[in-house]
């Protein structure tokens, strides 16, 4: 079971908001789909959060070393792309790539084994995940109707970020989130992220201190990316004073990366996104080093139906890991598969427990983002 080809192709026409300050379009292409081909006419899907041109950049670096690999073994292809291309490709487009192509392969060995991508990583802890809607924040009675609707659809976890929030003043920071605690209801799930992460972020330690005792008086589950992503420093010195748990490090690539943060204390939560981070592979390995600091994985996802799968499989298999994000109103999740994510009573999301992800690209609904054909066809 060789690899004989990978093909890429991004997702236009039903993008998402991403909350940047230079925000996104429909046709924006911020998610990549990549499909191996193997020489016995097996597929494997994987997502990329990144544009296509990159990733098929990346892929033309990467052919020569990953044709003819054997399909069933990601762990070990996957380092051996990082470990070729350290000097071209270390933290950003390759590596990214390199994830998409890490969960395909997991979805291959999967299919080749007949076992769920989660038993194959370790074991699973759990047949249900339940998934946090994600939501951009918006001024209070926009926001309340939107969270709201999600209530009604049968979320049970919500997280609200980025638009207003820090970048236009106390009170407006305190009514959103009164706002959606009202609207939620006391016995959900509410976390809150600033988007650090945002071009020239200016929430600094003292704001974020400031932040979080406001963010604890209303019950908040986390403090996600309060600072820009690589004050170390302060995030150590606010995870220390600060009551609620902080989370970051969504934008970090290969465990690598997050060592120092995790002997500086700087984490309650870690958010690898594992379309991003390195893959599967990457991911669980971060999970496993963050457990040995006491620190949970919650997976970040912006994501597409098969990123999705690949979060929901990754937290079956880590003991700590009962959340996974899903951002609500996105085409790419919602109506590209035969068989989208559908929430059961309890709000919650089962993991597939047939061979591989489970990801069933549904070419037609798929035809409407991207050339499903040229992806997917023998
Ligand atoms: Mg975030």
């Amino acid at each position: 079971m060789k690899i004989r080809e990978i093909r890429a192709q991004g997702l236009s026409g039903g993008t998402p908001k991403g909350g940047w300050t230079q925000e996104l379009a429909p046709e924006d292409v911020v998610h990549t789909l990549v499909a191996v081909h193997t020489d016995d006419g097996r597929v494997g899907v994987g997502s990329v959060s990144t544009r296509d041109d990159l990733v098929r950049a990346s892929l033309d670096l990467l052919e020569p070393l990953y044709r003819g690999q054997d399909a069933r073994e990601p762990e070990r292809v996957a380092e051996h792309l990082h470990q070729n291309t350290f000097w071209l490709g270390r933290g950003g487009a390759v590596t990214h790539t390199i994830s998409g192509i890490d969960i395909a392969l997991w979805d291959l060995c999967g299919q080749a084994a007949g076992q769920p991508v989660g038993r194959l990583l370790g074991g699973r802890h759990r047949e249900r995940v339940r998934p946090y809607a994600s939501v951009l924040m918006d001024e209070p009675a926009r926001l309340a109707a939107e969270l709201a609707e999600l209530r009604a659809a049968g979320f049970r976890a919500f997280k609200i970020g980025w638009g207003p929030f820090g970048r236009v003043g106390t009170a407006s920071d305190e009514a959103i989130v009164r706002a959606a605690r009202e609207t939620v209801g006391d016995d959900a799930l509410l976390a809150v992220d600033a988007g650090g992460s945002d071009a020239f972020w200016r929430g600094d330690l003292k704001w974020a201190l400031r932040t979080a005792d406001m963010l604890a008086a209303h019950g908040a589950a986390w403090f996600e990316e309060p600072l820009r992503p690589d004050a170390l420093d302060d995030f150590a010195e606010l995870r220390r004073r600060a009551p609620v748990p902080i989370a970051g490090g969504e934008v970090l690539t290969r465990r690598q990366a997050y060592l120092p943060f995790l002997r500086a204390g700087a984490f309650d939560i870690v958010q690898p996104d594992c379309t991003k981070v390195g893959g599967l592979s990457e991911s669980r390995r971060v999970g496993w080093l963050a457990e040995e600091f006491g620190v949970r994985l919650i997976p970040h996802g912006w994501n597409t139906a098969v990123g999705l799968l690949a979060d929901l499989h990754l937290a079956s298999a880590l003991p700590g890991t009962d959340l996974v994000e899903y951002r609500t109103g996105a085409p790419y999740i919602d109506a590209i598969t035969a068989d989208p994510p559908r929430l059961d009573g309890d709000g919650m999301l089962a993991v597939p427990a047939g061979p591989g992800l489970g990801a069933v690209l549904d070419p037609d609904r798929l035809g409407r983002y991207c050339d499903a054909a040229a992806l997917l066809a023998p």
